[in-house]
């Protein structure tokens, strides 16, 4: 069943909660208020909600949360019974711009993004599944440790327990991935699988991707909270989330003057690998290159190498798309060869497991 879902905005939390605005608005999102936890040591208003993101934090104290945990913890109740009071009250009395109005495009810094992130990968392990699989591709013990590849659980709950942890340490808005259930706490989008990040030049991690397999097929899709993505009673499935952009991974010494563009991280990842730390841009697919020339950018290369599947090259769909990359990267002014090799062995990865299987020539 899908869950029931209704926006709580902050003000109408706060008001309920008995919280005193003050007289004061801070920007066209933000309220100052009394801080319920700490008002009796302090008559200035510390306490600021933000009523586009419906989040409160104090500045003396540090409480900080979303609408409901704010009720909750002023009326020392569960935050599953603060949402239900809440939901039952009038809503319209601070009427404001739902989920997607607006809002949408919040998106939490890149240091955030990689603090979470990283956080959210050393709670978890990998499994032997997994780790087997990375090794029969030839990555070493050491690029499986340094890549920090984990396994996603695919219980629901057990990611709504992660997400609950990493909640208490972090705020969790604009991060993809997460989003606020029913019941108004943090939770985790997604399934099990292969969970690989996508990192900058300089080793932030932007966001995840995770392998799943889907009809016995294996797919890379995006750890992802789209707000917008409805279920199909019309209520969304990830409200408060945030969506994935398709950003570019960066794997290797990027000191190297010469990079090859691939498609997917782990193809990168094992490429870089079994060629001594080569330079790779990892583009999640052919067509997503938006941020390719922004990641370019942040290297010193002088010449770039096209890595593509050898089965795709050969398609016409493919190619063209291949074109179009060639197309945006021209302003950089930066030489682009596209390489191929024995099509027996289709990715770059592939081909350089092989290739290192060979005995050297006398
Ligand atoms: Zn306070």
């Amino acid at each position: 069943m899908a869950p029931e879902y209704k926006r709580i905005p902050i003000l109408h939390a706060a008001y309920r909660a008995g919280v005193r605005l003050a007289d004061e608005k801070i920007g066209a999102n933000e309220v100052k208020a009394f801080c319920p936890f700490c008002r009796h040591l302090t008559k200035k208003p510390h306490l600021f909600l933000n009523t586009e993101i419906d989040q409160f934090f104090c500045q003396r104290c540090g409480a900080r949360g979303n609408s409901v945990s704010l009720y909750a913890m002023v009326r020392g109740i569960s935050n599953k019974a603060a949402f239900r009071e809440l939901e039952e009250s009038n809503l319209q009395l601070f009427p404001q711009a739902g989920p997607g109005e607006g809002r949408r495009e919040y998106m939490a810094p890149l240091e955030q993004r990689h603090d979470i992130y990283y956080d959210l990968l050393a709670l978890l392990t990998l499994s032997d599944r997994d780790f087997l699989d990375l090794l029969g591709r030839g990555l070493t013990l050491d690029a499986i440790e340094h890549n920090m590849y984990r396994s996603m659980p695919s219980s629901a709950q057990a990611r709504k327990e992660l997400a609950g942890e990493l909640a208490r340490l972090h705020d969790l808005h604009g991060i993809p991935g997460f989003y606020l259930d029913e019941t108004g706490a943090w939770s985790l989008a997604g399934n099990g699988g292969l969970l690989i990040p996508y990192c900058t030049a300089k080793g932030y991690i932007q966001g995840l991707q995770r392998r799943a397999e889907i009809q016995g097929k294996r797919r890379y899709v995006w750890v992802s909270s789209n707000p917008d993505k409805c279920s199909k009673d019309g209520s969304p499935l990830y409200p408060y989330g945030t969506r994935a952009k398709a950003w570019i991974h960066i794997t290797g010494n990027i000191h190297n003057s010469t990079a090859s563009i691939t498609e997917g991280a782990l193809k990168g990842d094992t490429a870089s690998c079994l060629s001594k730390d080569a330079l790779y841009l990892c583009a999640p697919g052919v067509n997503a290159i938006k941020f390719l020339p922004a990641a370019v950018r942040s290297l010193s290369v002088e010449r770039l190498f096209g890595e593509y599947d050898m089965d795709q090259i050969r398609q016409e769909q493919y190619s063209s798309a291949l074109q179009r990359m060639q197309e945006t990267l021209k302003p950089l002014g930066i030489p682009y060869i596209q390489q191929i090799w024995n099509p027996a062995y289709n990715g770059t990865d592939d081909y350089k497991l092989h290739s290192r299987q060979l005995p050297l020539a006398a």
